[in-house]
């Protein structure tokens, strides 16, 4: 069976590292917000191109943290695509904000500038954009111009695109703030929950660093509301910074793959994505096809796993009842019913996905 990841093979390949980063952590007696978290905070930063980054306990809660820190409230209306399974929206939920739902270019499955523009006119307090399947949103730098020019705060959702650049700039760095996630199958993944914001703004650095522990600028001096216990352990930043030096060649592997499929699917009715080069970071390969289902059944008669991310829009989704009836996303809703994702990671052989290419290609011959 070719599985749509295979985390024990990454885990496996860093066993001595891991084992010797949980054995320092043990032995060190500081468990919680100590040495490696700060350590690992600086590298991060530094791999990203920011002034700083700070750690919190998952990627919905750097969302969420994130964009207290710029200035969202209760009450707030906030831009957002609604083909990123509902994790800015649920941030939004919890801040009591509500989400504005842009639609996505049908190609790069991103927010478009056009979008974000009609949502600032709209009268959003900020916007978020999501890099989606580890493309940077190609539009973004123009997008950072445009929110600076109206003064809406700009923020970046990076936790499927870590170091994904657009002219040698890391998606990350265009905006006011950005969150990233390092749950274990993200492209930078730690071995349990973990998460961070970005930031170069000093301001709002301050704001999230209070904002992630009860709201303390000082210990116990409580001056920052809107405020949780959100934490990255040392153990798991241990981990990240074993990882992280590696991050870019498991990227290039991942590309790799991505452009391998290009070369080799040719299925009149499968359309793949277009080369994304340094801007893809290939975390999901995403293809699209007008029968998807049947596709997806058929490859898993040929013993090959595939997923669709994600097969229900926000707007769609039951929790929301009947409040988004009227919002219509064609892109949005053309895509979750033609999406598929295949196989792709850096620890999967070329001989995988030559097997995965040929089972596409032979669907109903
Ligand atoms: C995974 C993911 C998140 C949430 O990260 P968690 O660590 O699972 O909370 C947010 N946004 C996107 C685009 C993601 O893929």
């Amino acid at each position: 069976m070719q599985q749509i990841n295979d985390l024990s093979a990454r885990i496996g390949q860093y066993q001595e590292q891991i084992q010797a980063a949980v054995a320092r952590v043990i032995a060190s007696g500081w468990v919680v917000l100590g040495p490696e978290v700060k350590q690992f905070e600086q590298a991060f930063a530094a791999y990203i191109g920011a002034s700083d980054c700070i750690s919190v306990a998952n990627g919905t809660d750097a969302i969420e943290l994130g964009l207290k820190a710029i200035g969202v409230a209760a009450g707030d209306r906030v831009a957002t695509v609604a083909n990123a399974s509902m994790y800015t929206t649920t941030a939004l939920l919890a801040i009591g904000a509500e989400p504005v739902f842009m639609d996505v270019d049908l190609d790069s499955r991103c927010a478009s500038l056009a979008e974000v523009t009609r949502a600032v006119d709209a009268g959003v307090k900020a916007v978020v954009v999501t890099h989606l399947y580890g493309l940077a949103a190609p539009e973004i730098a123009g997008i950072a111009a445009f929110c600076a020019q109206r003064g809406v705060p700009l923020f970046e959702d990076c936790a499927q695109a870590h170091g994904a650049a657009i002219g040698g700039k890391r998606t990350g760095t265009f905006g006011l703030a950005s969150s990233f996630s390092f749950y274990p199958t993200k492209n930078l993944g730690a071995t349990g929950d973990g998460g961070a914001v970005v930031t170069s703004d000093p301001d709002v650095a301050r704001r999230m660093r209070a904002l992630r522990q009860y709201g303390w600028s000082d210990k116990y001096k409580v001056d920052v509301a809107g405020a949780r216990n959100s934490r990255l352990d040392e153990m798991q930043a241990a981990i990240l910074s074993a990882f992280l030096p590696g991050l870019d060649d498991a990227n290039a592997r991942r590309l790799a793959i991505a452009e391998r499929y290009r070369a080799g699917l040719s299925h009149p009715e499968v359309q793949v994505p277009q080369a994304g080069g340094s801007a893809y970071v290939g975390h999901l390969y995403v293809i699209r096809s007008p029968r998807r289902d049947a596709l997806r059944a058929h490859l898993r008669e040929a013993g090959i796993a595939s997923d669709v991310h994600y097969p229900i829009p926000d707007h769609r989704q039951p929790v929301f009842g009947g409040r988004y009836a009227e919002v219509r996303l064609d892109n949005t809703e053309r895509l979750a019913a033609e999406i598929l994702t295949l196989p792709c990671y850096p620890e999967m052989r070329d001989a995988d996905v030559d097997r995965v290419v040929e089972a596409v290609n032979g669907w109903g011959k």
